[in-house]
């Protein structure tokens, strides 16, 4: 076949493209868009370090966990314990983007993939490792129960008939109803708002974790945390509970395994954590 000069190039033309076109295909379909020897694009912690930080749920309404700061700052024990983590896993404190979850909204936030993980005061349950993976715990906390500090109420089960705040999606709920079955549960978002409406009045108490109570002991004037304990809260990471998801748990909860080993955990814990009341009293 004899072809003019131009033909000839435009068919050239042609070919290289299609050849082209095919090559791309193919490095799709077998190699996943990855150059080789790289990871698989559905490795999460491949997909964090292409990004360049992790992105962690944390709260804002859970001092000294997690609380936004009148400079308009996340600030708290899990905030910093979010950077140590980024620094050991990305080689860079700052790493680190901070999405804000309650207690009702962090399994939901993973699931929609609007965060790498959670840091959210999560107490590693066995109903909740069904839909989650959890690293190793990183605090102890127990289930306890604040009243005003001037009531009579002694035990928590003087509190059964009593209207008691807690916070949707917590495990306190279920200790409540066993605990104290005709207690009147009242139900709220935000840690902080079941503390205000306590402290307004509107309960005779507020049960959650003992280490998020203490927050507002350490903060506010007039109250005060029974002695009973309800439960142990074992607090963990939890993750989104696929394939994918197995390199970055093991590399955050190794992360954090060498964090509890050098005693950084520790002295988070005695950076944050108070539980006599203020100087000055703060107001609700
Ligand atoms: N740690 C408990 C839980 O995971 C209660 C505190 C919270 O609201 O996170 O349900």
């Amino acid at each position: 076949m004899c072809l003019k000069p131009a033909r000839a190039n435009r068919m050239v033309l042609w070919v290289a493209l299609a050849a082209t076109a095919l090559l791309a295909m193919a490095a799709m379909v077998f190699g996943g868009c990855q150059p080789k020897g790289e990871p698989a694009p559905d490795n999460q912690l491949e997909a964090v370090r292409q990004r360049g930080y992790l992105v962690i749920g944390c709260k804002y309404d859970s001092p000294p966990f997690g609380y936004l700061d009148t400079d308009g700052h996340v600030k708290g024990f899990e905030i910093d314990l979010g950077r140590l983590l980024a620094d050991k896993v990305l080689g860079d404190p700052n790493a680190v983007k901070f999405v804000q979850v309650n207690t009702s909204t962090r399994i939901a936030a993973l699931d929609a993939k609007h965060v790498d993980l959670v840091l959210a005061t999560m107490t590693i349950t066995e109903e909740r490792k069904e839909k989650v993976t959890f690293s190793p715990t990183y605090y102890t906390a127990a289930q306890a129960v604040m009243v005003k500090a001037d009531s009579a109420y002694r035990r928590v089960a003087d509190l059964d008939g009593k209207p008691v705040a807690f916070v949707l999606g917590a495990t306190s709920e279920a200790r409540l109803k066993k605990n104290i079955p005709q207690a009147k549960l009242l139900g709220f978002k935000a840690t902080t708002e079941a503390f205000s409406a306590f402290n307004a009045g509107r309960a005779q108490a507020f049960s959650t974790d003992d280490s998020i109570l203490y927050g507002f002991v350490s903060e506010y004037c007039g109250v005060k945390l029974l002695e009973d304990r309800l439960s142990e809260e074992p607090y963990g990471m939890a993750f989104r509970k696929d394939d994918s998801a197995k390199p970055l748990v093991a590399a955050v909860s190794s992360a954090l395994e060498q964090l509890l080993a050098a005693g950084e955990v520790a002295q988070l814990k005695a950076k944050w954590m108070r539980t006599n009341p203020p100087d000055t009293c703060a107001k609700p």
